[in-house]
């Protein structure tokens, strides 16, 4: 529910605090640097479910190597897997790339400006939509992310799951009605509610101090900020546990790439499978493989969404013909890896 007194008033209020502390706060990112649709279109498919420190190196790396968007819409799909490699969520850049084709192909390389015809892209959803269009063409489309969910459900008081689908939809409202009051900076107070969930506003102990819309915060009023927003509890985390094998010719390792349709699709491993929580690790495969010796040489962690994974990695000899290909280390090393058995690379690497 709103707090009654903090509307609709407050969004006029709102609007040009948030813009004037945005102007002088604002990190200067690389993306912040171009109105280019193209570089806000990466950025922001790299910085769904990942942090800013962590995109920004792949960000400049991807610019350097693929500048245009007409690059990207041609570029072969291992050089686009290793440029995004360790980022994760493969499908995001696979939807990306045929959304540039579809650029090439629909609008004549020119990304379109229409909010109906940017979602109409694969992968694009209202938020990066909204991101596209009010940052590379300052249109007054709203956005609603994690951070801006933060910030509005305790500057407004949203009240319960800030997933359901009333309180969505109010999230929506606000920001769109945040976004119509100043048209010309659009781009600017779209992002400020961003930086202000980022720097300011933060999951735990937010730094309502530094806040430039603390006089105007529901949940700051009434000493409730811990309540907003309502998180919705954590799926139960499930172990899993995987056996790896590193078979050996001479110099040379073997690897397969994994068949589409499965997560982490295109990208490189080491033959590997899933063994129960009680078997032993090193029975598996044993049809495949002989172990050369039934100590692991490494155990790989790798944690991704609920899952926490246990890469169990044995020297072994291929004792059939195994579908997969022979490679050296140096070949490896321009390979795009899953994440956990790039770890096994490393390790390889290291000895
Ligand atoms: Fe967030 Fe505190 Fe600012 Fe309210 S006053 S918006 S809780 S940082």
């Amino acid at each position: 529910m709103h707090a009654p007194e903090l509307k609709p008033r407050s969004i006029n209020q709102i609007v040009p605090a948030l813009l004037k502390w945005f102007a002088a706060n604002a990190r200067d990112l690389p993306w912040r640097r171009t109105t280019d649709p193209y570089a806000v279109f990466i950025s922001e498919i790299m910085l769904q479910q990942t942090q800013v420190k962590t995109v920004i190196p792949y960000f400049e790396r991807w610019m350097k190597e693929l500048p245009t968007l007409a690059d990207f819409a041609k570029a072969r799909q291992q050089k686009v897997l290793k440029l995004w490699e360790g980022l994760g969520y493969y499908s995001r850049v696979r939807n990306a790339q045929a959304a540039a084709q579809l650029i090439m192909l629909k609008h004549g390389g020119q990304f379109p400006d229409k909010m109906a015809e940017i979602l109409e892209l694969p992968g694009i959803g209202r938020y990066t939509a909204g991101a596209i269009s009010s940052i590379a063409f300052n249109q007054p489309n709203p956005i609603l992310d994690g951070n801006v969910i933060r910030v509005l459900s305790r500057l407004f008081g949203i009240a319960g799951n800030t997933r359901d689908k009333s309180n969505q939809a109010k999230l929506w409202r606000l920001a769109e009605e945040l976004v119509l009051v100043d048209t010309v900076h659009c781009s600017e107070l779209n992002q400020s509610l961003m930086e202000l969930g980022a720097l300011v506003c933060a999951p735990r102990q937010p730094k309502c101090g530094e806040c430039p819309v603390s006089g105007l915060c529901f949940a700051l009023k009434e000493n409730r900020v811990a309540e907003f927003p309502m998180v919705a509890p954590r799926p139960n985390v499930m172990q899993r546990r995987f056996t790896a094998f590193v078979a050996r010719k001479d110099n040379l390792f073997l690897v397969r790439q994994r068949p589409a349709g499965l997560v982490n699709a295109h990208l490189w491993e080491f033959p590997n499978l899933e063994v129960g929580e009680k078997s032993r690790s090193d029975d598996a495969g044993a049809n495949q493989f002989r172990l050369i010796d039934s100590v692991p040489i490494c155990r790989v962690r790798h944690s991704i969404t609920r899952y926490r994974i246990l890469l169990e990695v044995f020297l072994a000899e291929a004792t059939g013909d195994i579908p997969g290909d022979w490679k050296t280390l140096a070949q490896l090393e321009r390979l795009p890896f899953a994440s956990a058995h790039k770890k096994i690379l490393k390790f390889l690497q290291s000895r």
